[in-house]
């Protein structure tokens, strides 16, 4: 019998950053109506929230929270952003790629006072730096890091950047969109005061909601401040302490999917056996493509195992498009954008792929650059 955890074969493999390759037991899990008032649905939706506070190492017991919100990850960025931060506070932003300067833009359209501490895509924020920012402007009250900023793949260091954060005394928000669930973090260490992750990424579920962890006192303390009605993130756990419920219609099917995709977490080994699997895809990719002659991007010091980036072959028959669809055609998909400002290609090593998909991959990769008589490729 075919192992139900695996993907099934029909589908192209995913080498994104999301939404992910999923396994076929977590997509059967979506072959119900559950009743989105119902208790039985109330009930599970409680028990994802218990089981996403404790895969943090976070204890219920000391007032800390999951909070799930309707929409794709950056409506929990957004729904942090534009519920706890009063008329008289300012937000600093630590930027390094597309998700830091979507915060800034979320900033703007709320009317949000903030600042940017902008470093380049392949520098994450200097501690010290952001230690005399903070020093220098008392008015920041809020400072907002990338964890892994998926625009490259870089890793902030959020354990070297959150203790500066607390010693000022601000309140630390960390987007681990990407990284939940299979990058290690410490809240006490990193002085996490908010956290926001989504389903479709390193837990495996599929896209429908986004969670905020954080302590029920700290948000009770904004009460009043939301900017908005379906973002508001206190309106939205006092709606799961009344009912159980979501103030509005509930992604049901991507619950059920979400549901399975933690057992299958947990099945796994948790985080850090996750982790394993990622880290050995991705040093799969690194290596198959060098070998083949690509160059990364991001020095290695930095470099996550979540998503690579690697540097376009400056070869005149080189296009991005053609290369694409070469690989989508052998069954492959890679991101299909360029976010980035540097000219690179991004392969994701997160999902429901083994060592065994990222090989033939490389393998495509290889075929595609014959096929396409590409001679340079790297700089
Ligand atoms: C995926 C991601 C988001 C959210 O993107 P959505 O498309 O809204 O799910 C935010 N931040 C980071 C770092 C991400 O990787």
């Amino acid at each position: 019998m075919p192992d139900p955890t695996l993907p099934s074969s029909h589908d192209k493999v995913l080498y994104t950053p999301g939404p992910l390759t999923t396994s076929l037991s977590v997509k059967q899990a979506m072959l119900h109506d559950a009743g989105s008032w119902h208790w039985e649905f109330n009930a599970l939706v409680q028990s994802v929230r218990d089981r996403l506070v404790a895969l943090a190492g976070l204890e219920a017991r000391q007032g800390w929270e999951a909070i799930l919100l309707q929409g794709s990850g950056t409506f929990g960025v957004e729904a942090v952003l534009a519920s706890i931060v009063p008329p008289a506070g300012r937000v600093l932003v630590l930027a390094n790629g597309a998700y830091g300067e979507r915060a800034v833009l979320m900033l703007q359209h709320h009317r949000t006072p903030h600042v940017v501490y902008r470093t380049t895509e392949d520098t994450p924020p200097d501690p010290t730096e952001l230690d005399r920012r903070l020093a220098e402007d008392p008015t920041i009250s809020h400072v907002v890091a990338i964890h892994c900023e998926t625009t490259t793949g870089i890793l902030n260091p959020i354990e070297t950047l959150g203790p500066v954060v607390r010693r000022h005394g601000r309140v630390f928000i960390v987007d681990a969109m990407s990284s939940f669930g299979a990058v290690p973090i410490d809240f006490a260490e990193c002085g996490i005061d908010y956290l926001i992750s989504s389903a479709n990424k390193c837990i495996e579920g599929v896209p429908g909601f986004s969670f905020v962890l954080c302590r029920r006192a700290d948000l009770e303390a904004t009460q009043g401040t939301a900017r908005s009605l379906s973002l508001d993130l206190l309106g939205q756990l006092k709606g799961f302490d009344k009912n159980g419920q979501f103030r509005y219609t509930p992604p049901t099917h991507s619950i059920l999917a979400f549901d399975q995709a933690l057992k299958e977490l947990a099945l796994e080994g948790g985080p850090a056996a996750r982790a394993e699997r990622y880290r050995r895809n991705h040093a799969t990719l690194l290596a198959g493509m060098t070998r083949l002659g690509f160059k990364s991007y991001l020095p290695p010091a930095v470099q996550s195992y979540i998503i690579t980036s690697f540097i376009f072959p400056p070869d005149p028959q080189f296009t991005f498009d053609a290369f694409y669809r070469r690989l989508s055609d052998k069954g492959h998909i890679i991101y299909p954008g360029k976010i980035s400002q540097a000219d690179t290609f991004r392969i994701g090593s997160i999902g429901r792929i083994f060592e065994s998909d990222v090989r033939s991959l490389v393998a495509a990769v290889g075929e595609a650059v014959q096929e396409m008589n590409l001679k340079r490729l790297a700089p």
